[in-house]
């Protein structure tokens, strides 16, 4: 396998049905031809993707969205103020969009990325292209092209280099099929600020909107080492009390902290927490501790998203 620079050759690779690395805003994406339902086959095999987990489908505008979906009202309007971004919108399949894309479900989820090389793989291409994050299923999400070459690098044909991502975590789900919208995944888009466009109140439905439930969650992200979610700072120095052998993930001030630990913000903007979150957990991850003890951030804007990609690391698979 290739870490490649060339456009180009990305959307060769990917005519000819094979599997390329790509990059987005959020996190680095396993690409095939959406239409193409061995392409889409062989990114289940190579994730290990559990066949029942259906995947989202990148398009270059909505009008390309249009021929996968029925784009309605809502849906257009959400388009038309957050995308190319972050945003993902479950919207009713058309016939074109194989089954093994959706797991069977009648909705196809579809996204417009954020990012200059992802959007003009997609526009040159002028094919919908499936991507889910390209790791190992359960595993902490890419957001290099190295990162993706050491998980993946032997079962795909290239990843197309376009730099860190901007954003870091996945995007923001949203169920737009139904009477009323639904949040199915807190990602990249605040859900403050799609309740703002929106004028009312959404509905927010993942498996860690009952956090008094951690064991429903969905273990996933996993790092490679004992994750710990720490509510506030005095539960942290609680948990890394006496033991040498972990290391703290903070946010924020953190002078109270005298162990080992990585900053995901010291001037504690989410932004950038959330742009070092995955490769911090990596790095963490790698270093030889045998646990990380991770702060919970402020609970509004992507700290929502950032503290349910946090929970989910420290669910026991
Ligand atoms: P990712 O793992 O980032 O590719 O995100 C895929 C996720 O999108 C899935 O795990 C589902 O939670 C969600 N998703 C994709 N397609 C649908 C759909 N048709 N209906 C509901 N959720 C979907
Ligand atoms: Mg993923």
């Amino acid at each position: 396998m290739a870490i490649i620079s060339s456009v180009q050759k990305a959307v060769e690779l990917l005519a000819d049905s094979q599997l390329v690395g790509l990059p987005t805003e959020t996190v680095y994406g396993l690409g095939g031809n959406a239409l193409d339902p061995m392409a889409v086959a062989s990114i289940f095999e190579a994730k290990q993707r559990p066949s029942f987990d259906p995947l989202i489908v990148h398009v270059h505008a909505v009008e390309a969205a249009t021929q996968l979906a029925e784009v309605n009202g809502i849906a257009e309007r959400l388009f038309r103020v957050f995308s190319p971004g972050p945003l993902t919108l479950v919207l009713p399949k058309k016939d074109i969009v194989p089954d093994i894309v959706t797991s069977g479900h009648p909705t196809v989820a579809v996204r417009i990325p954020g990012h200059p090389v992802m959007l003009e793989v997609l526009e040159r291409l002028n094919m919908p292209v499936a991507a889910p994050s390209a790791n190992l299923f359960g595993f902490t999400s890419p957001t290099t092209a190295g990162h993706v070459e050491t998980q993946l690098g032997e079962k795909i044909a290239a990843v197309l280099d376009g730099g860190p991502c901007s954003v870091g975590v996945e995007s923001t789900i949203v169920d737009v099929s139904g009477e009323e919208p639904v949040v199915l995944r807190l990602g990249g888009i605040a859900v403050e600020a799609l309740e703002q466009e929106l004028g009312r109140k959404l509905k927010v439905r993942t498996s860690s909107s009952n956090p008094k439930a951690p064991g429903m969650l969905l273990a996933h992200y996993n790092p490679g080492t004992k994750v710990v979610l720490a509510q506030n700072k005095e539960a942290a120095i609680e948990h890394l009390k006496n033991d040498s052998q972990s290391v703290a993930l903070t946010f924020g001030e953190d002078a109270w902290c005298s162990h080992p630990k990585l900053n995901l913000s010291p001037k504690g903007n989410l932004n950038e927490a959330a742009a070092n979150l995955f490769s911090y957990l990596r790095e963490l991850g790698q270093s030889g501790y045998t646990k990380i003890v991770a702060l919970t951030l402020p609970n509004s804007g992507l700290g929502r998203a950032i503290n349910d990609r946090l929970l989910r690391a420290s669910a026991k698979s």
